[in-house]
């Protein structure tokens, strides 16, 4: 996704019809007419400069790299320089963008059909559920990550900034380097350059930052992630950045606690294959609620 669909100066069709075909055929093949829609819109209002490729296409949501816009405010820039780093400069521009990552949430109905017993408890969802369309309910997703990212972000917890939602398409600080490449997730990492002590005790390390999330999160955020797993921590920097939170439920939910433990269960094994000695499960449940 090094190719670009976007760039100054040009009508906004062509902002998205530049560039080689099959570059086209990656951004367009995904987005339907409202979310296209959208994101022309993004461009317009300057909130976005240019929309380049996938970062990663999934069942409920397609994960876009973008680059700021003129319009994104300068404390918003200050923020997304410190996850994803300055764009490398280019000659005679005013403002340097910055890299982001928009979530577009899949508007499709069958994309969301797993996720009705989070929302049953959840009397905003549930009413959603009963009488909204279904891209209001998408919509619904997105306006959650928003406000969840919102909360663990404000108690210091590692996690994208979210910037702008509109609809069920959310813009958010780019977790990755200043080539705009995304941070891998800890699935993805394996460390070769260092001996095996080395990264036995890097990984205890995160195992031990990880469970201060949980309990931060808990506490402080009155939130439990509901879909922790190395899948949805990202690497960056020496510590984990947690995403991927629209599914997060408050901690008075029904199922928070079975959920918790879930999180508890994803976490210990993962970390026990790196070879980390976890602690047991009850005494991390203990350590996160209370
Ligand atoms: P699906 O379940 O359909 O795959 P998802 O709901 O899991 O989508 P996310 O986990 O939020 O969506 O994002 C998918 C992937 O996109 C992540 O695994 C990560 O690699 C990448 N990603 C998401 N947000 C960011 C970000 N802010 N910075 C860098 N990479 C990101
Ligand atoms: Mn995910």
């Amino acid at each position: 996704w090094g190719t670009t669909v976007g760039g100054g100066g040009k009508g906004l069709e062509d902002k998205i019809r530049e560039k080689d075909k099959a570059d086209r055929a990656t951004v367009e093949k995904v987005l339907d007419p409202a979310t296209r829609l959208i994101m022309l819109n993004l461009i317009n209002n300057e909130i976005l400069s240019e929309i380049h490729g996938v970062i990663s296409t999934g069942k409920e949501a397609n994960v876009y790299h973008a680059l700021s816009g003129p319009r994104m405010d300068e404390q918003r820039r200050t923020l997304a320089l410190e996850s994803g780093g300055a764009v490398q400069p280019v000659c005679g521009e005013q403002q340097q963008p910055v890299h982001l990552a928009v979530k577009v949430y899949k508007t499709a109905i069958l994309a969301f059909k797993d996720r009705t017993p989070y929302a049953s408890e959840d009397f905003r969802l549930r009413a959603a559920y009963k009488k909204s369309s279904h891209r209001q309910m998408v919509k619904m997703w997105a306006d959650k990550e928003m406000h969840n990212l919102k909360r663990i972000r404000a108690a210091g917890i590692p996690c994208p900034e979210p910037f702008h939602l509109r609809l069920h398409v959310l813009v958010m600080g780019l977790i990755g380097d200043s080539h705009g490449w995304p941070a891998p997730r800890l699935h993805n990492i394996k460390f070769e350059d260092t001996t095996l002590d080395e990264a036995l005790a890097t990984w205890t390390d995160m195992y031990r930052q990880v469970l201060g999330y949980m309990r931060i999160m808990y506490q402080r955020c009155k939130l439990v992630h509901a879909d922790l797993s190395e899948y949805n921590l990202l690497y960056h920097e020496g510590k984990p950045y947690v995403i991927d939170v629209s599914q997060a439920v408050g901690h008075e939910h029904p199922r928070a606690l079975d959920f918790l433990r879930l999180d508890i269960k994803n976490m210990s094994n993962f970390f026990e294959r790196k070879g980390v000695d976890c602690l047991p499960e009850r005494a991390v449940f203990n350590f996160i609620v209370l």
